[in-house]
């Protein structure tokens, strides 16, 4: 269909399908709407497509997106520098963040361990995590990864790797719905898992 229109927004569908979830249909309305759109705002989407590709960077510290390094929570003095809560991505940061419960940072691995798709410890940010660990005050690990198998698989793989530090490793209360994902949690659920955690 999109092979009537002219060159340009044959482009625009052609990069907007790329998006997870939009099919050729809503590549289409979505160019159509960028085409009708104020100029200042088309450009406003453009430019801050630019920004997240030139700015944002992996935070040095717990691995969060910061344009700043270290990212804000890790430069925050007034969160507890003991407790570390591990989270699979980004967007766990920010479903922990909203509950407002967690007053101590966090570590990002960016996935999970996944044997079936290549994804072993090295893929991971794990190693610097037990320098985290070994190297600072830490009291306590949380290890928020999604309640699924790779999730449990990797919280199991890091409890095991700190079991020779002094540190108390802990896991969301059982009770999150199997198979889910925290980011499609909502606060209550998750504040009431981050309440019953459990040592592992
Ligand atoms: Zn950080």
């Amino acid at each position: 269909m999109s092979g009537h229109f002219a060159k340009p927004i044959v482009q625009l569908i052609r990069e907007l399908s790329r998006f997870p979830g939009i099919g050729e249909k809503t590549a289409t309305r979505l160019a159509f709407h960028i085409l009708k759109s104020p100029r200042e705002e088309a450009l406003s989407l453009a430019n801050s497509i630019i920004a997240v590709k030139e700015q944002i960077k992996l935070c040095s510290v717990c691995y969060h997106i910061t344009d700043i390094d270290p990212c804000a929570i890790c430069r925050d003095s007034h969160r507890e520098r003991d407790i570390i809560c591990v989270v699979e991505g980004p967007q766990d940061v920010a479903s922990i963040e909203k509950t407002g419960e967690f007053k101590g940072r966090y570590h990002v691995l960016h996935g999970v361990l996944s044997p079936m798709d290549g994804v072993g410890p090295d893929d991971l940010r794990i190693d610097s995590l037990v320098k985290r660990v070994v190297d600072g005050d830490v009291k306590e690990v949380i290890v928020a990864t999604n309640p699924k198998v790779e999730g449990e698989t990797t919280a199991l793989y890091i409890a095991r790797l700190l079991k020779p530090f002094d540190v108390k490793v802990t896991r969301l209360a059982q009770g999150l719905p199997m198979g889910g994902e925290l980011e499609y949690f909502d606060e209550a659920t998750i504040s009431k898992a981050l309440e019953g955690r459990r040592v592992i």
